[in-house]
């Protein structure tokens, strides 16, 4: 193992310290773990294996080529605070995943991908029956949705260009005796768990595993008039996002599940239904107990896309995110977003309106994982402590 120090030549300001961050997991195969100071004046970087002169000296180009990309001409976006109840006192402040480990209720498979115990399992359905319930307030039509999509899908909404560094691919053997017969003899995993077969053996990528939900309904839509000119619906999915060396605990995962309403029609359809789907949330969240704040948020843009994209998401308010708190670290985590998308998709999926232009669209999102992870840091695993609701629901 080797650590290195980085000077960024221009200075990481406080709002982009946590971006940037997470941006570094993606530099180079080599770093295990990344840090930035407080001051934005420091990167330590720590790598698998010491590295020779002229390797480190391009890693730190591709380290200063992140920061300047990200940080030069960034404007602090305005975060405008829209709920506010980060002062619910909640009985507990530890990190319940040794708890929930030592309990059999969580068991790690690979890096960001968990399976779940019953009592995991109860608390998901608690959440879920809430934004069902949430959904039926809409008469949103249920659907489902694969796990894979088709690459061509991802590439007609620009997904490859915005968030290249998060997609997970599908693929197989070639349809060839020789490929397969190869596979069948020699295929074994070596200690870090990685398949010993040369890429030749797998065909070409078509489909990539699903990143979010919505999507499969906006292409189910394309290139035709939408009947009737709105619509709402809802569907329970699972998400991929690869997050490399970021992937910890149930607080971000590359495999996870998310439940979303989806909105479809003229601008204030969309808007107004965001709207409403927030303030029927905002009760639930009271019910339930929950410490959270909702606010005006940006997605994880790639690199090049990040500054322009981020800017224009957290001006036109396209994203608010439901963060609760973690009281163990003193931070928040994302469990839900709010999300106006305005006719991109109408426009890239010629999806229309009765009149001809282009559908908005908007989409309400829960992380189910988040959801019950953020709930158990605030409570803790001992039902005693738990909201009479919620102990009623898990527990008879
Ligand atoms: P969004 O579409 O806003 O990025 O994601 C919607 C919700 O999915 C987030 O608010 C969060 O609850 C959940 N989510 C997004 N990324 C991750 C992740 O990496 N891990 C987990 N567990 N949940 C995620
Ligand atoms: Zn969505």
């Amino acid at each position: 193992m080797q650590t290195i120090t980085i000077i960024p030549q221009v200075g990481i300001p406080d709002h982009l310290i946590g971006e940037v961050k997470s941006k570094l997991a993606y530099v180079d195969e080599a770093i295990i773990k990344a840090q930035i100071d407080e001051s934005g004046r420091e990167i330590k970087l720590e790598l698998r294996h010491p590295m020779e002169e002229t390797s480190l000296k391009h890693l730190e180009e591709k380290v200063q080529q992140v920061v300047s990309t990200m940080t030069q001409g960034a404007i602090q976006p305005k975060i405008q605070v829209l709920e506010d109840n980060m002062a619910v006192l909640t009985p507990y402040c530890n990190d319940p995943t040794e708890e929930l480990i030592q309990q059999c209720e969580l068991h790690g498979e690979t890096a960001g991908v968990f399976t779940l115990g019953p009592m995991l399992t109860r608390l998901i359905e608690f959440f879920e029956e809430n934004f069902i319930t949430l959904a039926a307030s809409f008469e949103a039509k249920p659907y489902r949705f694969p796990t894979l999509i088709p690459a061509r899908y991802l590439e007609r909404v620009n997904y490859f260009r915005a968030f290249p560094h998060s997609l997970t691919f599908a693929t197989h053997l070639r349809e060839d005796l020789d490929a397969i017969d190869h596979f069948a003899q020699h295929a074994a995993c070596d200690e870090s768990g990685h398949l010993n077969q040369p890429p030749e053996s797998f065909a070409k990528i078509q489909t990539l595993l699903s990143p979010a939900v919505c999507y499969h309904l906006y292409f189910s839509l394309a290139d035709k008039p939408l009947p009737g000119g709105k619509m709402v619906a809802t569907a329970v999915g699972n998400c991929f996002r690869y997050e490399a060396i970021n992937l910890t605990s149930l607080e971000r995962l590359w495999n996870f599940t998310m439940r979303e309403i989806i909105f479809i029609g003229d601008k204030d359809f969309v808007l107004e239904n965001r709207e409403i789907s927030r303030q029927r949330m905002a009760r639930a969240f009271k019910d339930i107990g929950l410490a959270y704040r909702v606010e005006t948020a940006n997605d994880p843009f790639f690199i090049g896309e990040f500054r322009k994209q981020a800017a224009f998401q957290s001006a036109f308010q396209l994203k608010y995110e439901i963060r609760a708190r973690l009281p163990f670290k003193e931070s928040t985590l994302a469990v839900g977003s709010y999300n106006y998308h305005q006719d991109f998709f109408g426009r890239h999926l010629n999806i229309t309106l009765p009149d001809g232009s282009p559908v908005h669209t908007g989409c309400t999102a829960f992380g189910l994982e988040r959801m019950a992870y953020a709930f158990l840091c605030q409570y803790g695993t001992d039902f005693k402590q738990w909201p009479d609701v919620v102990r009623e629901y898990v527990y008879g």
